[in-house]
């Protein structure tokens, strides 16, 4: 017989309102699913490969809390990334972590502090903003000829209107696949450091890009980069890093929890890295076959399939509800955007699988329609 208390009704009103009132993030269940939905990759990694890392990871001792600098990670990144001289890393348990560090940093009392991005974007920079008390704004992206483009104009006033301590820029975007162009987004920084603002370049996408903004931290001295390892295929590890100035970086370090990374992940990262090209290849090859699906989906008519230079294309259906679900009848499981966004009505992003994980996409889709 588990123990019966009294329950009292007013301990959960101790909780904040506002959390009270928010709903989980949800994951659906995806067990049998074909998994189109998250932005994974779905390739395995070889099965010596493997092997090795199951041996590497074995010799770390567990018992032992990490050394909360990362040295060897922190250099391994450099490298790899191609981080240039001077420039500081902060790593996060995913770029989610860092999106939070960076709400906190900037957070001010009484909620006068401002975050701007444009949307839709990714739905974590207004969580945190929120949970920190942070207002956030957005600016709606423009759709020019089935793109979404920024609105510069309108991201300059909001700039100059609320003086935000921050602003995200990701590119490509999520959940439209979209790469800015290099104009609208200097533009944005430009007129950002007009008014002493940050902004966040958020490259989760970049191992299918063509364009990086790393080159030209440098350049401007109010760019933050932000990357992740997740849709590279190591969502499961959960790390991402910040690139910054030395002097910018050290501030949010103080607020890191200084045993963020587990020791697994910093190993798994390591003997990743020092076999980066696995991961190269894999995402060439994502590459490839998203141009084959984008040329295979432009062939259904009443479809606007929106040019991408990530690892999903977003689509415009009729009727997204009713693809949606008969998808899901077929064992395919794909993210319905139709409700985060008006500009996402009746939207799907659809996840460039494998190719024979495409193809049954593309099959049913040609049933459903
Ligand atoms: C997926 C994603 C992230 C978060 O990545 P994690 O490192 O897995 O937390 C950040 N930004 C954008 C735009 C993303 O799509």
């Amino acid at each position: 017989m588990p123990y019966k208390f009294n329950s009292d009704a007013h301990l959960l009103d101790q909780i904040r309102s506002d959390v009270r009132t928010m709903t989980s993030y949800v994951v659906p269940d995806a067990n049998g699913f074909i998994k189109l939905d998250a932005m994974e990759n779905p390739y395995d990694l070889p099965s010596e490969l493997k092997a090795q890392l199951g041996k590497h990871l074995s010799d770390i001792a567990l018992n032992r809390y990490p050394v909360p600098t990362y040295s060897t990670l922190q250099s391994e990144l450099k490298k790899s990334a191609q981080i240039p001289d001077g420039f500081q890393t902060i790593l996060g348990n995913g770029s989610d972590e860092l999106i939070h560090l960076l709400s906190m940093a900037f957070s001010r009392g009484g909620e006068n502090a401002v975050i701007l991005a444009p949307a839709p974007a990714f739905v974590m920079y207004r969580v945190s903003a929120l949970l920190n008390h942070v207002r956030y704004v957005e600016v709606d992206l423009l759709e020019r000829d089935g793109e979404f483009v920024l609105d510069v104009a309108g991201m300059i006033l909001a700039i100059e209107e609320h003086q935000p301590k921050l602003v995200y820029l990701p590119f490509p975007n999520n959940p439209t696949g979209c790469e800015f162009s290099r104009e609208s987004m200097l533009a944005v920084i430009e007129a950002a450091r007009r008014y002493h603002s940050f902004v966040v370049i958020d490259e989760a996408y970049q191992p299918f890009a063509e364009n990086t903004w790393m080159d030209e931290l440098p350049v401007f001295d109010n760019l933050l980069l932000m990357r992740t390892v997740s849709k590279l295929g190591l969502a499961g590890v959960r790390l991402g890093y910040m690139v910054g100035r030395a002097d910018v970086i050290l501030e949010i370090e103080k607020i890191r929890p200084p045993y963020n990374i587990n020791v697994l992940t910093e190993a798994a990262v390591i003997f990743m890295l020092q076999n980066d090209s696995v991961f190269e290849e894999q995402a060439k090859k994502i590459c490839d076959t998203r141009a084959l699906l984008f040329n295979s989906l432009r062939e259904f008519k009443q479809l606007t399939v929106f040019r991408s230079h990530a690892n999903f294309i977003l689509v415009r259906f009729p009727d997204a509800q009713a693809v949606f679900d008969g998808l899901k009848l077929h064992g395919i499981l794909v993210k319905n955007m139709s409700y985060a966004h008006p500009l996402l009505k009746n939207c799907l992003r659809l996840t460039v699988g494998s190719v024979d994980e495409n193809n049954k996409l593309l099959n049913a889709l040609m049933v459903i329609d």
